[in-house]
């Protein structure tokens, strides 16, 4: 292959999602710095590029998981629906791209495949799949928490005769699945929201369920257009009470415990929640159900009996009852005609707990106690590597040789989620720590991008060649982010947001569990306090060239 010439920039943005679309429009257009854009996909979209299964939407409101960087943008752009559907998100982040001109920096299927910090230079050497190789003073990774995907356990996998598909990377054209024997495999929010739809298209599908989730109803609508004008009179409003509300949603603050209400108000609380749907009945109702396991038990039970109304069988409605973590420790799927999928003739539910799957076969699935299931086509739910995934398969390697996999060996560390010492000049938005899995994702990328660039932005205005957190500043986050989340009930559950999905993996608190307006004063307090906490030139290079541009 031959050699692009080597290159070099100011940037590297790695990502073309709501981080990195984000991002380069910040660095470019706003500071005028000199950026080029890496993404493994061929086009933008990041999540919304790759998740194209059938049923695949956002749960969080779509007026509310948006960009509110543009005020000409959010007043422009209309949804159709509450919770928008994968098509239309891409389109409007492909709309993002085309009106603020950002595809012209983009290499698209670019993959990053390592990256070395250059002491001397103070440059990072980053080297791409396709043999490209750039010089940039920063990198900014916006490769996303749930970008890459678990890999799959099962012993045969190869061997299966017929095609087979997974929801991280669903085939452009939609596989025609009329009279086809359909298997999947997970129930976790993918497979939740693709089993009804998949249960509609195939001749009969058999739903392979290790672990059931609690799944509130999504209730999704068209937009209500007197709604969405009320919205965009009064925009910034709305992004305010957002940024100020747990879970980046103006949501009602709970006020009680549920613990010292009666039974009767308890059910009408989460009877309303219920209705309301979405993260209501957990963000509204009361304010103990993430911290005292009597209470979050009154909200799991409440759920568990709405599933045994609707699905008809009771042994069926029993193995979709959750009965190992509390409600909302897990990341909470939305459902939308979930439970009444399996009250239908061509759909069957395996339980592969006591029984678990020994391997795949050519022609399907086989379980330990030798059962096998007959299959034309298989379809993988089976979740991501999430938080770390992206970022240690990156074959990052910083100050004096330093892996970063050796560095995150223990379960990652980092100073706000932002930056970890030893790799200086690297920005990992969303990053391990940030404040981001119990944050609508896009307000949560929009002030991690303004932290990282706000930091940015400061070392150019003092002649700062590098920048990095001190070893005391990250061991303290990292006490913090343990404080916080021990506080809860989180720990407990064997989730992603742990680390526990994936064999091998530490099991450490990945993220910061708060408030976001709390985390976002935080941050704002360090910046305040002269960027407490981070390090300015240490071992600064002497022969750094200035920056191209100082914006
Ligand atoms: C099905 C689904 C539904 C979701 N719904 C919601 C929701 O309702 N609300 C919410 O808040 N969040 C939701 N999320 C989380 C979602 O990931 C974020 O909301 C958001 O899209 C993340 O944007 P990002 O740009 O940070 O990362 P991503 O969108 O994941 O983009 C990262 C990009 O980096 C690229 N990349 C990774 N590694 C490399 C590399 N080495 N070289 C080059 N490119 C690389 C990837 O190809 C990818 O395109 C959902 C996630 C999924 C999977």
């Amino acid at each position: 292959m031959a050699q692009r010439p080597k290159a070099r920039c100011d940037v590297v943005v790695i990502g073309a999602g709501y981080s990195g679309l984000y991002a380069l429009h910040k660095l470019r257009d706003r500071m005028g710095l000199d950026v080029i854009g890496l993404e493994a996909a061929a086009d933008v979209g990041g999540t919304w590029y790759w998740n194209r299964y059938p049923g695949a939407r956002c749960d969080i409101e779509s007026i509310h998981y948006s960009y509110s960087f543009d005020e000409q943008l959010q007043l422009d752009w209309s949804w159709s629906e509450r919770y928008s559907a994968q098509p239309e998100i891409l389109a409007y982040l492909n709309h993002v791209a085309d009106r603020f001109d950002l595809r012209r920096n983009y290499r698209f299927g670019t993959r990053v495949t390592s990256m070395e910090w250059d002491d001397d230079a103070g440059r990072w050497r980053v080297d791409t799949d396709d043999g490209d190789e750039i010089a940039a003073r920063f990198v900014v990774a916006g490769t996303g928490n749930v970008s890459i995907p678990k890999e799959p356990e099962f012993a045969g996998l190869e061997s299966f005769a017929g095609p087979m598909y997974a929801t991280h990377a669903w085939p452009h054209s939609e596989p025609d699945l009329t009279g086809q024997r359909v298997g999947i495999i997970g129930t976790g929010a993918s497979g939740i929201q693709a089993i009804p739809k998949l249960a509609e298209r195939a001749g009969h599908l058999t739903v392979f369920q290790r672990t059931p989730n609690f799944a509130t109803p999504l209730r999704n609508r068209p937009s209500d257009p007197e709604e969405v004008a009320a919205t965009k009179a009064n925009y910034s409003a709305v992004r305010a009470a957002a940024r100020n509300s747990f879970l980046g949603v103006p949501y009602a603050r709970a006020e009680h415990s549920a613990l010292e209400v009666t039974p009767e108000h308890r059910r009408q609380t989460y009877d309303r929640g219920w209705r309301t749907g979405g993260f209501a009945i957990l963000v509204e109702s009361y304010t103990d159900l993430l911290v005292d396991e009597q209470a979050n038990d009154t909200v799991a039970e409440y759920t568990r009996e709405r599933i045994r109304e609707r699905v008809t069988d009771p042994a069926v409605a029993e193995l979709l009852c959750p009965d190992d973590h509390a409600f909302g420790t897990k990341r909470l799927p939305m459902e939308t005609g979930y439970y009444e999928t399996f009250n239908r003739d061509n759909v069957t539910l395996v339980d592969v707990k006591p029984n678990p799957i020994e391997a795949v076969t050519p022609t399907g699935l086989r379980l330990t106690d030798g059962t096998e299931y007959e299959l034309d086509v298989l379809v993988l739910a089976t979740g991501f590597d999430a938080f770390t995934g992206a970022l240690t398969r990156m074959g990052i390697v910083g100050r004096d040789g330093q892996k970063l996999n050796d560095v995150w060996a223990a379960g990652p560390v980092s100073y706000l989620g932002l930056m970890t010492n030893g790799f200086p000049n690297l920005f990992t938005i969303t990053g391990p720590g940030a404040a981001v899995a119990l944050y609508n994702n896009p307000l949560a990328i929009e002030d991690h991008v303004d932290l990282a660039t706000t930091v940015l932005q400061h070392m150019l205005d003092n002649g700062h060649e590098t920048i990095e957190p001190d070893a005391q500043a990250q061991a303290a986050w990292r006490e913090e982010l343990n404080q916080r989340a021990h506080a809860t009930l989180f720990p407990r559950a064997n989730s992603w947001y742990m680390g526990a999905n994936i064999p091998g993996k530490p099991r450490v608190v990945m993220m910061y569990v708060g408030a976001a307006a709390e985390y976002r004063a935080t941050c704002a307090d360090v910046v305040d306090d002269d960027y407490r906490g981070f390090d300015f030139n240490r071992a600064a290079p002497s022969r750094t060239p200035p920056c191209s541009s100082r914006g």
